[in-house]
């Protein structure tokens, strides 16, 4: 039984409440994978830690325990940056659905470095301008799903594979389907804009996500896809809060 001190570059999931005012707190690694850890008395206002286990905060964090034990102890956790803006409700809100998703997709024992460097770049992206919080979690939620391989590719349509008509159904059997090939109640078809608007989310960095309430297309898009990656995980708390608090776009 070897037990020992390993330190990771890492991001705060989720800290949950434990006894005697202990965390459990699940961490994305620099590596991609969840790790989970036990803080033992970090609740206390004195614990020297109390403002390290932010949703979101990257941190520089300690395990401690036997190789195979499911939960480590977390020795130490410094805050090397916070996404946080004091007071911006939206930039909140968007925080705590981005790690309620990660938390759900990331897994102990497999490593995806695509995790962390999707969600440092969200992180980022929230601190410099949390006015468009909710362009990064749209972005976010698309990647994401691109990453679960649960998005097909916009250019070609899913049915007939041709690329020249304009996309109007999204299904989760064929992905995207055009006008050529599956006829649609106008009314009901995706908007005009469709296939571009995935251009813009595949093609730009997050700083310049793009506004997902800016059109027609930009709104239908950002809805079926968080649709088809709640619908995946389920039952998202965070969500049922953003939906309360946030005029959806
Ligand atoms: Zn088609």
């Amino acid at each position: 039984m070897v037990e020992m001190i390993r330190t990771h570059s890492a991001i705060v999931l989720r800290p949950t409440p434990f006894e005697e005012g202990g965390l459990v707190v699940s961490f994305l690694t620099e590596h991609g994978e969840r790790l989970v850890g036990l803080a033992r008395g970090a609740k206390k206002p004195t614990a020297k830690w109390v403002s390290s286990f932010e949703p979101l905060g990257l941190v520089k964090v300690g395990f401690f325990g036997r190789e195979q034990a499911e939960i480590k102890r977390v020795t130490r956790c410094e805050l090397q940056h916070s996404p946080m803006t004091l007071g911006h409700l939206e930039s909140s809100l968007v925080v705590a659905c981005l790690a309620d998703v990660f938390d759900r997709v990331a897994r102990e024992g497999v490593e995806d470095d695509r995790l962390f460097r999707l969600l440092s770049a969200c992180a980022r992206c929230l601190k410099e301008d949390p006015s468009r919080s909710l362009a990064v979690l749209a972005y976010a939620e698309h990647w994401m799903l691109h990453l679960m391989g649960l998005l097909p590719h916009p250019r070609l349509c899913g049915r007939c594979g041709g690329g020249e008509a304009p996309l109007v159904l999204f299904t989760q059997d064929h992905g995207w389907c055009c006008a050529a090939c599956t006829p649609v109640d106008p009314r009901e078809a995706l908007p005009p804009g469709t296939r571009e608007h995935l251009k813009l989310l595949r093609t730009l960095p997050a700083a310049q996500a793009p506004d997902p309430g800016g059109s027609e297309a930009a709104r239908a898009v950002t809805r079926i896809l968080r649709d088809r990656l709640r619908r995946e995980l389920g039952g998202l708390k965070s969500y049922e809060v953003l939906e309360k608090l946030v005029v959806p776009c």
